[in-house]
């Protein structure tokens, strides 16, 4: 296949970067303009369209002859905040240098805007005769969970995305493990339940004490969570992530059979068994509904009161299968016969995916890897966060989250990702766009 000229992904992922896209205000206007202006010169008609002032998205579509349905590549150009001075290069300087371009977006995700950006001006540039039609959507918001990004446009344009598949982020980066490359494929994420947790004590003087302070009430209940953790449960996606990873860990193949026919251990007994603190603790959340302890607050007024109220907020995870009310079970459950001491408010809550892994688009993925890199491995996963994909979902469309990309052995994706010095090397970039754009190409090719 002809490919792109490679100076090309890398200045375009340059200039993106240097439009600074962090909320507040957003600004993913000026992204959304910048992506169309280059597909139009390529002869798309991208449309562009504002949630709110400022807050642009960029759809555009590739035609194919309609046999098939729709492939969606979607993106978002929005990006969590940096501090400056923790950074080598400036965050939105786009610096190209010592063969990475750093800046904040670099992984999360504007190289995956601009890997699809280069799959539709391949495709377009070859004139390859396609079944399906492949649409390019890199909107706003995902990082304060897309209600004005990919939310809004499901729920006021979704004919403009509607496909039977969709790619996009969280897969594709490789785990060094027993010395093969292990790349992850997002098949699944976890749905969200922000809860308050409420303990009410009994007011009164500092001086003299009694055994109903909602401090203490409170803290007992956090700490007990905290020891005991929630039950673990397999899914079918963390059945498949174990397999894979009994395949190139032979020394542990064992216990890690035996964890999928008993119930999933505890965090420090994976740790004990893996021997990695990153891979356990990624299993780990891959394995059981979590709350994890995020906000604390109690204020009585003075130092010498006792106050009635304490409040801590639970970021709480849930499986594929399970809901708030199983969740709440949960913790009553661990909590014993502290939880009557207890309540919860819910705050925010989106739901889990999971998908099937037995499709063409993930046998394509996995012949197309194989074909680039006949040693690695690649292992569906669920992902305990939480993407856009919630949004297009909705549509019932098919989500993997699968876009390559190649670290150094001391690199690590997830510590990468919203950390300092965020940076993609452009061998990666190049070589990602390559294989995916093979991936794509073998996907939604005609006949
Ligand atoms: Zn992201």
């Amino acid at each position: 296949m002809e490919a792109a000229p490679p100076e090309e992904a890398v200045r375009y992922l340059s200039e993106l970067l240097q439009i600074q896209t962090t909320y507040p205000p957003g600004n993913e206007l000026q992204a959304a303009e910048y992506l169309a202006a280059i597909l139009r010169a390529e002869g798309f008609e991208p449309l562009v369209l504002e949630s709110t002032p400022g807050r642009g998205q960029v759809v555009a579509r590739l035609k194919g002859d309609g046999s098939q349905p729709p492939l969606l590549l979607f993106s978002h150009t929005d990006v969590v905040p940096a501090e400056p001075e923790k950074w080598t290069h400036p965050p939105f300087s786009g610096a190209i240098q010592d063969g990475y371009i750093w800046g904040r977006g670099a992984l999360d995700m504007k190289s995956i805007v601009i890997m699809h950006l280069m799959v539709m001006l391949s495709l377009k540039r070859t004139g390859t005769p396609l079944a399906r039609d492949i649409i390019f959507a890199a909107t706003a918001d995902e990082e304060r969970a897309g209600f004005e990004g990919m939310g809004w446009l499901v729920d006021h344009h979704p004919d403009l995305i509607r496909a039977e598949y969709a790619l996009s982020e969280f897969g594709g980066f490789p785990l060094n493990l027993g010395g093969r490359q292990v790349f992850l494929c997002q098949t699944g994420e976890k749905g969200y339940i922000t809860l308050r947790m409420r303990a009410r004590g009994r007011p009164g003087h500092g001086a003299i004490p009694h055994d109903n302070n909602a401090i203490a009430c409170l803290a007992q209940c956090l700490a007990l969570l905290e020891q005991a953790g929630l039950p673990g449960h397999v899914t079918p996606t963390a059945r498949a992530f174990i397999e894979t990873v009994a395949t190139v860990l032979p020394g542990v193949a064992g216990s890690l059979q035996n964890l999928l026919e008993g119930s999933p251990p505890s965090l420090t007994e994976l740790r004990r068994l893996l021997g990695s603190n990153d891979l356990a603790e990624l299993l780990n959340a891959m394995l059981r509904n979590t709350a994890s302890p995020t906000y604390l607050h109690s204020d009585s007024g003075a130092v010498n009161v006792v106050p009635s109220l304490a409040e801590a907020i639970l970021d709480g995870r849930i499986l594929p299968g399970f809901d708030r009310a199983s969740l709440l079970a949960e913790l009553h459950a661990v909590l014993g016969s502290l939880a009557e001491g207890v309540e919860y408010e819910p705050i925010y809550e989106g739901i889990p995916l999971e998908f099937s892994l037995d499709t063409l688009l993930m046998r394509t993925i996995r012949t197309t890897l194989r074909r680039y890199l006949p040693t690695a491995a690649l292992a569906p996963y669920l992902l305990p966060g939480s993407t856009d994909a919630k949004h297009v979902a909705r549509l019932g469309t098919i989500c993997y989250g699968f876009a390559p990309i190649q670290l150094n052995p001391n690199e690590h994706f997830l510590r990468l990702v919203h950390g300092h010095d965020e940076r993609i090397a452009i061998t990666s970039l190049l070589w990602g766009t390559q294989l995916l754009t093979e991936i794509v190409t073998d996907f939604c090719r005609a006949g």
